[in-house]
């Protein structure tokens, strides 16, 4: 690959109104993180468009291990309610562990007093 056309994915603007396709579309971007290349497709830029999303910024891959570390794993675990001391079933998550962990009527009850 001639790396002279890679684009350092830091000088893309940050609004995507102001990313011009024709000098990021199909073309090699680096994420300098992972060091890998990766690209953006007509087809995809116009997706981001239409429902106005960030032009990403990251290669697939980091965006997909980011995705799946801040998922609950799909393991079910027994606790009880912060609040009410009920048994509940939960998921747990490997980046958000240290919090309450509540029940449904008392997570609702939560969202009403404090928005
Ligand atoms: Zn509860």
């Amino acid at each position: 690959m001639d790396t002279s056309q890679v684009i350092n994915i830091e000088t893309l603007p940050d609004a995507l109104e102001e990313i011009n396709s024709d000098h990021f579309v199909n073309k090699p971007l680096l994420d300098k993180k992972i060091e890998r290349l990766f690209s953006v497709t007509e087809s995809e830029f116009g997706f981001y468009q239409t429902h106005k999303l960030p032009f990403p910024r990251e290669h697939f891959l980091s965006r997909i291990q980011f995705l799946l570390r801040t998922s609950n794993i799909p393991i079910s675990k027994q606790t009880i309610c912060s609040y009410c001391k009920k048994s509940i079933t939960y998921y747990e998550n490997q980046i958000f562990q240290k919090h309450d962990i509540l029940c449904r009527s008392c997570y609702l009850k939560y969202l009403e007093e404090n928005g």
